[in-house]
């Protein structure tokens, strides 16, 4: 059987976190199995490619591929794949992997939007969850604190470099969306405004035959 692999590509800030959220809450109330793959979790245990990250720039696609060979090969289920690909050699090797469906989904929002979002943007170090001092519909309920777990929130020290990665994002991994595209992938381009809206994730699921 074919696995049905979601390749979730958006600027940092465009929304591809809020829309994870959302997809998952649904999986879970409908008890569909799936897997999230996520590149930065992945490269989280390594301080040379922290390094990397931080500064704005990405790491490069032999130690990239060779972290996510793995995981993708191991899921069993429907994935979701975030941060990956980024390039067009990491795109290839994607492309080349047996029995996968791909569909393609870009977050789109312009780039005021974007760095307004991100400087907003505030994470919980001990859950992973994600909140914004901007959206009102992302606020904690205390300031500062997790709803989640009751931790104290921080800055992500990648997103203080937010203008370096979305010029990286613009020259890498746009032309590697677009590349996927071309190869005439499924492809939905979501506005992240609208992820907030009830049954918007509801309807996107179906019309990917969830
Ligand atoms: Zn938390």
């Amino acid at each position: 059987m074919k696995k049905k692999v979601l390749v979730l590509a958006g600027a940092p800030g465009s929304g591809k976190g809020t829309f994870k959220e959302k997809i998952t809450e649904n999986w879970e109330f409908t008890g569909y199995p799936y897997e999230v793959i996520e590149m930065s979790t992945l490269l989280k245990g390594s301080k040379e490619f922290q390094k990397i990250i931080a500064s704005g720039a990405l790491v490069n696609d032999e130690d990239v591929i060779n972290i996510v060979k793995k995981p993708i090969e191991e899921a069993l289920h429907f994935i979701i794949l975030d941060g990956f690909p980024r390039t067009i050699k990491q795109a290839d090797f994607l492309l080349s992997l047996p029995k996968l469906d791909l569909i393609v989904v870009k977050m789109e929002a312009d780039d005021k939007e974007i760095i307004k979002r991100v400087k907003g943007r505030r994470v919980c170090p001990k859950c992973s969850a994600s909140y914004s001092t901007i959206k009102e519909e992302l606020m904690p309920r205390t300031p500062g604190i997790c709803d989640k777990c009751g931790a104290e929130l921080i800055i992500r020290s990648d997103d203080t470099k937010i203008e370096t990665r979305l010029e990286t994002y613009r020259k890498e991994t746009e032309p590697t969306i677009k590349y996927l595209k071309d190869k005439g992938l499924p492809y939905y381009e979501v506005d992240s405004n609208n992820i907030l809206y009830d049954g918007f994730v509801q309807n996107f699921l179906f019309e990917i035959g969830m």
